[in-house]
């Protein structure tokens, strides 16, 4: 029997979530791995922009994905988050990877493509758009609550937080104002970029997520693509994200 090209079977039509990392953070790369299993398990196509050098081709890559996620990793260089750039606790710089994501970050506002942004991407999307940070958490704003985790422990909440209502957030998993989140950062939001919603704290009073609505920018500053093999409620983040990738790829696309 012959099949012809043209009477091929459907093509699957999972969203395609662009990634961004540097494969010059090897000690990262079990957090990428899970990151790219849960992208799968939310319904979604990752796709890894490895930032290591400069990629000239950012906004043509970019500009064709369904979802961007910019995630975790070091520490902003100073440069760009303004913090002193002699700070003993500043590391894991990555200036390359800093300026790739700012160029990936530029290229999804411009064509409304949905950004995740986790972690250090909270932090680099804040300080690109002209927020600012802590350039160490228990030193620069308070040690009453424990940011950093162990890998075992990120696999489970470690503080909990406290989620605006009405917030894409709070919306995405379900219209939830509280939630128990997983935490392995020694940065944070200190002041919010214009424009963007604070939309989560923890009870310490420090910014774990923001959303600016109009560029469907969501952050969170924890690890849903961590926890969610112990947890449904970031299964449901990742799920709800790629559902928002499905959402603009189905306005965007006209050759379905
Ligand atoms: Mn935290």
């Amino acid at each position: 029997m012959t099949v012809l090209a043209s009477e091929a079977v459907p093509i699957p039509r999972r969203p395609m979530i662009a990634v961004t990392y540097s494969s010059g953070e090897i000690a990262r790369f079990r957090g990428k791995r899970d990151m790219f299993e849960s992208i799968i398990n939310a319904g979604g196509a990752p796709l890894a922009i490895d930032c290591v050098s400069p990629v000239d081709t950012m906004e043509e890559i970019v500009s064709r994905v369904d979802g961007l996620i910019i995630s975790g990793g070091g520490d902003v260089s100073a440069a760009v988050s303004g913090v002193d750039p002699d700070d003993p606790l500043l590391g894991g710089v990555n200036e390359a990877r800093d300026a790739n994501e700012i160029a990936a970050l530029r290229t999804a506002m411009a064509h409304g493509i949905p950004v995740f942004a986790i972690c250090r991407g909270c932090q680099l999307v804040n300080v690109a758009l002209g927020g600012e940070l802590y350039a160490d958490v228990p030193r620069d704003f308070d040690d009453s609550i424990r940011h950093t985790s162990t890998p075992d422990e990120m696999r489970h909440g470690l503080h909990g937080v406290t989620i605006e209502p009405g917030s894409t957030l709070s919306r995405w998993i379900g219209g939830a104002t509280r939630a128990e989140v997983n935490s392995n950062h020694h940065q944070a939001v200190k002041t919010p970029a214009p424009g963007a919603r604070v939309t989560a704290h923890s009870d310490d009073g420090l910014i774990e997520a923001y959303e600016i609505a109009e560029s469907n920018i969501v952050a969170v500053q924890w690890h849903p693509e961590v926890q969610w093999v112990n947890d449904p409620v970031s299964l449901q983040l990742l799920t709800s994200f790629v559902a928002e990738a499905e959402a603009y790829r189905d306005r965007t696309t006209t050759d379905l």
